[in-house]
C-alpha cells in the first residue's frame, strides 16, 4: 500500500515518501506525516532470525513505499556497515532492572548515528528518483550530537553540501571538538552566540524564507534538513525498538506478545516518537515513558495538558535536551488530534505568538500511554554513581536522565513491566560529567586524563571517535550572532 505524506498544517498537499525526505519541512513549516500510520505486514516471529538490516528493511518498506527494495536495501546495506563497532548495530545490555539500548555504536558515538548513517543515502537516491539538477544543501541546527552524526554523514557525498550551526557555549568540550575538526570539501560548521532553539529558530526561518530559496534555486541549490524533523531521520529510528524487541523475545527474556516499557531521554521529542510509531505497527510496547532533564517543558506537558516554553532556559549536564520547543512533538499533536490539520495549525500559531498552547480535553484523554518524568542535575549524576557502584556499568548523562526518571515510576507505579532504556551517548562522550558524577576528584583533570580514567573505570575500549579527535587539527572556527546565520550560508554557497 502506498504511503503519501502531508504537512501537518495542512493535508491537502500529497507528496511521495522520497520527496519529503528530500524536502525535509513542509512549505508551510509544519512536519511531513504519513496520511496513514504503516502496520506490520508479517508476524513479529517471522523476524526472529533477521539481524539488524533485515529487520530494517521489514520496517523501512513500510513508511517509504515509493521506494524500490533494492534501492531500500542499498541504503541499509551502506549505513550500517563497519561504521558500527558491533555487527549487532544495537546492543542491550542489562543492568539493575533494566535494559538499555546501547545506540551510541556508530561513527560518532551518538544515537543520531543511527539514523544519520542512512540519511544521505536515502537523500541522494530520492534525489535520482525525483530527477533533482539541484545540488542539496543541507542545513542544520545542533545541540551537539546531530551536527557531528550529520557532518559524518555527508561529509564528500556527491551532489550535497552541509552547514551546521551550534550553540558556541551549549555543547560539551568533546562535542565541540569532534564538529570543528570535521573534514571534507562540502563541510561548514558555524558556532552562533545563542542557545540551541536559537540556532534551530534561525534554521527554519530560512527554510521558510522563499526570496531566499529563489536565490538559491537560480545558482542550482536546494535546501534540505538533517535534523530530526526529516522523515528520514525517524524512520530509521523506529527500526532499534523492533530490534530490541525481537533481542528480548529470542533471547527469552519475554515471551510471545509480552509488553514492553520504553524509556526516552528526550530532547526534540524524535526518539520517543520514533518508540511511538513502533506502537502504532503493532510492536508490543505499553508505557512510553518521557524523561526530561531540567528544561522539563514536556514533563509540564503531559501532566497539564499545556505546552509551554516561556520559562528559562537551563544549560545541563545533558546538552542534547536542553530545549524548549520539542518540534517532533508537532506530529504527536497532529496525530492526537485526530488528523485536524487547522487544530493542529491553530495550536503551533499560539506556540509562536505565545510561546504556548493548551491541548483539547479529548487530545489528552488520548496520552494515557505516555508517562512523562524529569530528572534534575543531581538526579542524573547520582544515578550514573549507584549505577556504576551496583554494576560497574557507565552510562552517559542523558540515559541517566532516563535511568533516573525510570527509577521514580518503579517506585510510584511498582510496574515490572520488562523495560528498554534507550541509551543514546557513550560516556566517553560526555567524559567530565560523567566522571565527576563518580567522583568529585576528578574535575581537576583534563578532558583527555578522564577519558583514559573512564577507560579505566569501565573496562570498555576508547571509541574510535574520541581517538580521532585527541590530535586532529580544528579546520573550523566562525562564530557568528543568530542574526547573520543567513549571511553565512550565502556566503558558504558564494551567493
Ligand atoms: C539528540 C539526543 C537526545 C534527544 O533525542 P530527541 O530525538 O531529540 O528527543 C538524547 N540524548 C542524546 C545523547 C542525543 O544526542
Amino acid at each position: 500500500m502506498e504511503i503519501m505524506y502531508h504537512s501537518t498544517r495542512d493535508n491537502r498537499k500529497k507528496l511521495t515518501a522520497s520527496q519529503a525526505v528530500l524536502q525535509g519541512l513542509a512549505e508551510d513549516g509544519g512536519l511531513f506525516v504519513p496520511d496513514k500510520l504503516p502496520v506490520f505486514d508479517i508476524d513479529i516471529k517471522q523476524m526472529l532470525d533477521m539481524d539488524y538490516k533485515q529487520i530494517a528493511y521489514e520496517v523501512m518498506k513500510l513508511f517509504l513505499t515509493d521506494y524500490t527494495k533494492e534501492e531500500l536495501m542499498y541504503c541499509i546495506e551502506h549505513a550500517y556497515d563497519e561504521k558500527f563497532d558491533t555487527e549487532e548495530i544495537a546492543p542491550l545490555v542489562y543492568a539493575d532492572r533494566a535494559y538499555y539500548l546501547e545506540l551510541f555504536h556508530g561513527a560518532t558515538i551518538a544515537f543520531k548515528d543511527m539514523a544519520l548513517s542512512i540519511l544521505p543515502y536515502l537523500m541522494t537516491t530520492a534525489a535520482k528518483k525525483n530527477n533533482l539538477k539541484e545540488e542539496i544543501v543541507i542545513l542544520t541546527a545542533t545541540s551537539g550530537d546531530t551536527g557531528k552524526a550529520a557532518l559524518a554523514g555527508f561529509a564528500d557525498v556527491e551532489g550535497t553540501r552541509i552547514i551546521v550551526f551550534y550553540p558556541k557555549n551549549g555543547v560539551s568540550a568533546v562535542q565541540e571538538k569532534q564538529m570543528v575538526t570535521q573534514k571534507g570539501n562540502n563541510v561548514k560548521v558555524i558556532g552562533i552566540h545563542g542557545n540551541f532553539d536559537d540556532a534551530q529558530t534561525g534554521v527554519k526561518m530560512m527554510f521558510n524564507d522563499q526570496t531566499l530559496k529563489e536565490e538559491l534555486k537560480e545558482k542550482g541549490f536546494v535546501f534540505s534538513s538533517a535534523n530530526s524533523i526529516n522523515i528520514g531521520r525517524l524512520v530509521p529510528q523506529v527500526v532499534y525498538y523492533v530490534y530490541a524487541y525481537i533481542n528480548l523475545l529470542k533471547n527469552g527474556k519475554i515471551t510471545e506478545n509480552e509488553k514492553i516499557n520504553v524509556v526516552v531521554p528526550t530532547g526534540n521529542f524524535g526518539n520517543i516518537l520514533a518508540a511511538f510509531y513502533a506502537k502504532n505497527l503493532g510492536l508490543p510496547i505499553s508505557k512510553l515513558i518521557c524523561a526530561s532533564n531540567d528544561n522539563k517543558v514536556l514533563y509540564d506537558f503531559f501532566a497539564q495538558g499545556v505546552y509551554d516554553r516561556n520559562r528559562e532556559f537551563i544549560l545541563t549536564s545533558s546538552p542534547s535536551m536542553d530545549i524548549l520547543i520539542s518540534s517532533n512533538l508537532e506530529r504527536l499533536i497532529y496525530q492526537i488530534g485526530g488528523g485536524d490539520a487547522s487544530l493542529n495549525k491553530q495550536l503551533m500559531s499560539d506556540l509562536g505568538s505565545q510561546g504556548k498552547y493548551t491541548i483539547t480535553e479529548d487530545m489528552k484523554q488520548q496520552l494515557m500511554d505516555f508517562y512523562g518524568g524529569y530528572a534534575d542535575e543531581k538526579k542524573t549524576a547520582s544515578k550514573i554513581h549507584t549505577l556504576y557502584d551496583n554494576t560497574g556499568y557507565i552510562i552517559d548523562t542523558h540515559t541517566a536522565v532516563a535511568g533516573a526518571v525510570y527509577d521514580d515510576y518503579r517506585n510510584a507505579t511498582r510496574d515490572e513491566t520488562v523495560t528498554v532504556i534507550a541509551s543514546t551517548a557513550s560516556p566517553y562522550k560526555f567524559a567530565r560529567s560523567v566522571m565527576t558524577a563518580i567522583d568529585s576528584e576528578y574535575e581537576k583533570q583534563e578532558d583527555f586524563t578522564l577519558i583514559d580514567e573512564l577507560c579505566k573505570l569501565s573496562q570498555v575500549a576508547i571509541p574510535k571517535a574520541i581517538e580521532d579527535i585527541r590530535k586532529a587539527p580544528v579546520l573550523h572556527d566562525t562564530v557568528c550572532e543568530k542574526e547573520e546565520m543567513p549571511a553565512q550560508v550565502k556566503g558558504f554557497l558564494g551567493l
